[in-house]
C-alpha cells in the first residue's frame, strides 16, 4: 500500500538473522526509515503526545499461570488472549518511530513528524488513545515517562484523506 512499508520490510528482514544484541543496529535502521510521502501536503495540528513502551503497564498484558505462563492481554475485550510483546496492532515490531493513535482519525501508515522525536508512523492502537492523541514508542518505561505528556504542534501526512480530497 505504502512504499515506505516495503522499505520497512526490507529493513526488518535484513536484521532478522542477527541476534538480540543487534538492538542498536535496529534503532539506527529504524531511525532513518520513516519519511513522509512525496507530493503530499502535511496537515499541521496541535495534539497531545505521550510515550509508551512494551511493558505490561503500557501495553496491558500479564503472565498467565500465576505469573509463570505466556503473556496474555490483561484488560479490555481481548482479556486473556495471547499477547505478543513488542508486536503492534498492525503486526509490525514496535521500535523508535512507532506511533499508537486512534486509527479512526489517523489510519495505519499515517506519517507524523513530532518535534523532539522525529518522524513516526501510525502502526499501533491503544485503549486510551482516542481522538487527537498520539502515543510514541520508547525502548524503556523510564524513557516513556521522561517524555511525559506534551501538547505539540505536529505535521501529519495522511495519504488516505489527501487521496479523497483529489
Ligand atoms: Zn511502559
Amino acid at each position: 500500500m505504502f512504499a515506505t512499508y516495503r522499505l520497512s520490510t526490507v529493513c526488518r528482514i535484513g536484521i532478522a538473522p542477527l541476534s538480540l544484541g543487534a538492538g542498536l543496529f535496529l534503532t539506527g535502521c529504524a531511525a532513518n526509515r520513516i519519511r513522509p510521502p512525496e507530493g503530499v501536503r502535511p496537515t499541521v495540528k496541535v495534539v497531545e503526545v505521550t510515550g509508551y513502551c512494551n511493558c505490561r503497564k503500557c501495553c496491558s498484558w500479564e503472565r498467565s499461570w500465576l505469573g509463570f505462563g505466556p503473556p496474555v492481554v490483561s484488560k479490555g475485550a481481548d482479556k486473556g488472549k495471547p499477547k505478543q510483546i513488542g508486536i503492534t496492532a498492525s503486526g509490525t515490531r514496535a521500535r523508535h518511530g512507532t506511533i499508537a493513535a486512534d486509527t479512526s482519525v489517523l489510519p495505519f501508515g499515517t506519517v507524523v513528524e513530532i518535534p523532539g522525536y522525529g518522524y513516526g508512523r501510525v502502526e499501533d492502537r491503544g485503549g486510551a488513545i482516542k481522538g487527537d492523541r498520539l502515543d510514541l514508542w520508547f525502548p524503556s518505561h523510564q524513557a516513556a515517562l521522561q517524555w511525559g505528556r506534551k501538547k505539540l504542534q505536529v505535521r501529519i501526512w495522511n495519504e488516505r484523506v489527501e487521496g479523497k480530497n483529489k
